[in-house]
């Protein structure tokens, strides 16, 4: 009897630490699963995507009634659509309702966008305008304009923080890169006015903490911009041209 309750024991002393050991890696199995998985999944870069305007605020508004707020969200939704998985995206504004533009900015900073793209359709200053134009932000449209406190003494400029209103200075290099490679795509894509890479104050930009650029996909103003932007098959086009500009930005800007 002893022998046999000795011989039992001298089993599960060898059972013991062979369940043990198993339990182990059965209860660590979905850490360990979870630990080698978020370690092959690389970072994915953040995009903010602005839909201009909004609710009351229609944008401008094309010959046949068109709102800028409409064709900006669609844009908005289908690049989305077609970057989703291989980046994080998110809209200022997901519906149509009206949004400050503080907010707007604010909202990209908030999620620590790596870039930040507006989107407009916008009415030119002169009637007969249209095509395609992006912006990046510039404080003065004048040439060699720099924050005040870089023309003060320099010691001010190490001490200082740069002024929140200047903050795009710090990305002006990466805003003409990023501006052109979407120009590029959408002049390729697209069958319209190149109205070219611009710099401007533009409020919505100005507070964005990160490579940042203002489309406008055409002008609804015009009749022809407006019988476009009416099309699906160009909203997708637009989409698609965008999207392109951001990969090729991201080849260079890993
Ligand atoms: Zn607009």
């Amino acid at each position: 009897m002893t022998e046999i309750l000795g011989h039992k024991r001298t089993i599960l002393s060898l059972i013991w630490p062979a369940l043990l050991v198993l339990g182990l890696v059965i209860n660590n199995a979905p850490l360990v699963q979870a630990i080698s998985l978020s370690e092959e999944l690389p970072h994915r870069k953040v995009i903010v995507l602005d839909p201009g305007h909004g609710g009351h605020d229609l944008g401008a508004v094309g010959p046949s009634g068109l709102a800028e707020k409409d064709v900006t969200l669609s844009v908005a939704r289908k690049i989305k659509e077609i970057l989703f998985g291989a980046y994080e995206v998110h809209l200022t504004r997901n519906d149509d309702y009206n949004i400050d533009i503080e907010d707007r900015t604010a909202a990209a900073n908030h999620y620590h966008a790596d870039i930040f793209v507006s989107i407009h359709a916008g009415g030119g200053f002169r009637h007969q305008a249209r095509g395609v134009v992006i912006f990046h932000h510039s404080h003065s449209t004048a040439a060699g304009s720099k924050p005040p406190q870089q023309q003060r003494d320099s010691r001010e400029t190490y001490e200082k923080p740069v002024p929140w209103d200047y903050i795009q200075g710090v990305y002006t290099v990466k805003n003409q890169v990023l501006a052109k490679l979407v120009h590029r795509h959408l002049i390729a894509k697209l069958s319209t006015v190149d109205r070219g890479v611009r710099k401007a104050p533009c409020l919505v930009l100005r507070g964005a903490d990160m490579p940042a650029i203002l489309v406008e996909i055409g002008h609804l103003s015009h009749p022809s911009d407006e019988k476009e932007l009416k099309k699906a098959n160009v909203i997708s086009a637009v989409a698609e041209a965008i999207c392109k500009g951001i990969e090729d930005y991201f080849t260079k800007h890993p």
